[in-house]
């Protein structure tokens, strides 16, 4: 019987392909099958007559000699366990390891037969999972923390408008914009106003409604809240999220405060206002003085050109000041104009014979291509602000030397005004903000000419208010022409 056992034994042994190892109980490896060998990459001689201790993996060497040990002290008969092997080559096995102990009749232990199932590959891929599992985990960690400290409010909506995500920011914004709550649903109206802060908005105009309809926008305004000093200002941007098919998935939307810069524009505006109001009215008496002092007869020749240089600054700065006083009113309310019937070439020839001895100070040629007279419905001081503001450019901005041709004509129904000059020209990327508040190209020679960085944009709002437009063609080194078109009404025509 026993020897049949033995047979039986070896049998499966050689044909399992399960590893088998028959040890002894103080761990001396008597028998391995070939399964075995193969897992661990040794040869049955390097197995046979090796201890099952010296292939384990240290760090799970502890639990198995101690359950080898329990086994042996009765106290089970056998043991499972998971457990790292080291292969000849270095690499780590993972195995399925059952054990169990045979004795004599005696009960004397006589040997362990242990069978590993190879589990590296399962063991590998858990390891992997559980890998890529902890990296989702922190990058869901760090994007949950950065969504929530940035200092910007963010929202996903999706495709029907419902509100998906916000983050911590953005739900101070909402509790300013619904006191009363809000139900979870772009297009909600609540305490949010247009950019001047007074105009509820309306429903369609919200940038969440617009955001679900696909609109895609940048730098919206509006206010949020109604209590003066807890309200916002908030810098809205969205952008559509679409699926792979390009079909819409909803809308992302990310609000930034602007408080402070909407108050400093605001206060700058207020600012430029008074000071311009303050300054007006003594530099209108000084003006005003210094007419009655220049007509005495009795002034010595000297005293009389310095008076004229006074003059002429004091005027420079009362033009300043009515810039700065015009643009603070601009922002405020539309520009009025009055028309009444005119001579627009008187008023154009006027500013040219005005600017000529500057011309000539400054060793520019200037030509005024005028027609005798073109009588207009029109504001002869807004014309004539007009061609000052484009005249005194075309000077500042042209080298001794050079050329400035100054035009009228009617073309169809319009009159065109054209100031043309062979100076230092503007590139490209200056002309569309050449007519915005205080915008001045960043060039070493514009640094050094005085100027406000308003005349153009004064032109354009006196041009629009009429009802006409203004251009400029320009190239670097070879000059610019501005071109003012106002609608051509001719005296009992309006
Ligand atoms: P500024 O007071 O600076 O002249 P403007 O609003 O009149 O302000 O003009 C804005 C800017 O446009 C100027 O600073 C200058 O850089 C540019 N510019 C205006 N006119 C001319 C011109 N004729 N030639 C070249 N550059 C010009």
């Amino acid at each position: 019987m026993e020897d049949m056992g033995e047979a039986l034994l070896r049998l499966a042994m050689r044909h399992s392909p399960i590893g088998m190892m028959v040890t002894s109980p103080d761990g001396e490896m008597v028998a391995v099958n070939e399964a075995a060998c193969d897992m661990l990459g040794y040869g049955r001689a390097d197995l046979t007559g090796a201890r099952w201790q010296d292939i384990t993996h240290p760090d799970d060497l502890a639990v198995d000699v101690d359950l080898v040990a329990a086994t042996l002290a009765g106290e089970r008969s056998s043991y499972r366990l998971t457990k790292r092997y080291v292969r000849k080559d270095g690499t780590v096995l993972w195995g399925d390891l059952s054990v169990a102990l045979l004795r004599d009749d005696d009960g004397t232990p006589l040997s362990f037969i242990s069978q590993v199932l190879d589990v590296t590959e399962q063991r590998l891929a858990i390891e992997r999972i559980a890998e890529a599992n902890a990296t989702i985990e922190k990058q869901a960690r760090t994007v949950a923390a950065i969504y929530d400290a940035v200092d910007v409010g963010l929202v996903l909506i999706d495709r029907t408008g419902r509100y998906e995500e916000m983050n911590r920011r953005h739900r101070d914004f909402m509790s300013l914009a619904y006191p009363g709550g809000h139900h979870g649903m772009a297009g909600q109206v609540g305490e949010v106003y247009e950019a001047d802060g007074v105009t509820p908005m309306a429903r369609q105009d919200l940038p969440s409604q617009r955001a679900i309809m696909g609109d895609e926008f940048d730098d919206v305004r509006i206010w949020v809240g109604s209590d003066p000093a807890t309200r916002r200002a908030l810098s809205v941007s969205a952008r559509s999220a679409r699926r792979a098919d390009g079909s819409m998935a909803g809308a992302a939307l990310a609000y930034k405060d602007v408080t402070d810069f909407m108050r400093a524009l605001y206060v700058k505006d207020e600012f430029v206002a008074s000071v311009s109001h303050e300054l007006r009215t003594p530099l209108t008496s000084v003006l005003g003085h210094l007419e009655i002092l220049m007509q005495r007869e009795e002034l010595p020749d000297d005293v009389r050109a310095q008076l004229a240089v006074v003059d002429r600054n004091a005027a420079r700065l009362e033009m300043l000041v009515r810039d700065l006083l015009y643009v603070a009113q601009e922002a405020d309310a539309a520009l009025h104009v009055t028309r009444v019937p005119a001579d627009a070439a008187a008023m154009v020839r006027e500013a040219c014979e005005a600017a000529r001895p500057h011309a000539t100070t400054v060793g520019v040629e200037l030509e005024a291509d005028l027609p005798e007279s073109l009588v207009a419905m029109c504001d002869p001081q807004r014309l004539r602000q007009v061609t000052d503001n484009l005249l005194s450019n075309a000077l500042k901005y042209t080298d001794r030397g050079g050329r400035v041709r100054v035009s009228l004509r009617t073309v169809d129904e319009r009159m065109e005004l054209e100031v043309a000059d062979t100076g230092i020209g503007i590139a490209e990327e200056d002309q569309t903000r050449l007519f915005s508040r205080f915008y001045r190209v960043d060039t070493e020679r514009v640094r050094v000419t005085a100027g406000t960085g308003l005349g153009l944009n004064i032109v354009r709002s006196i041009v629009e208010a009429c009802g006409g437009e203004v251009s400029v063609e320009s190239a670097p080194g070879v000059g610019s022409t501005f071109t003012a078109w106002i609608p051509h009404v001719a005296p009992g025509d309006g």
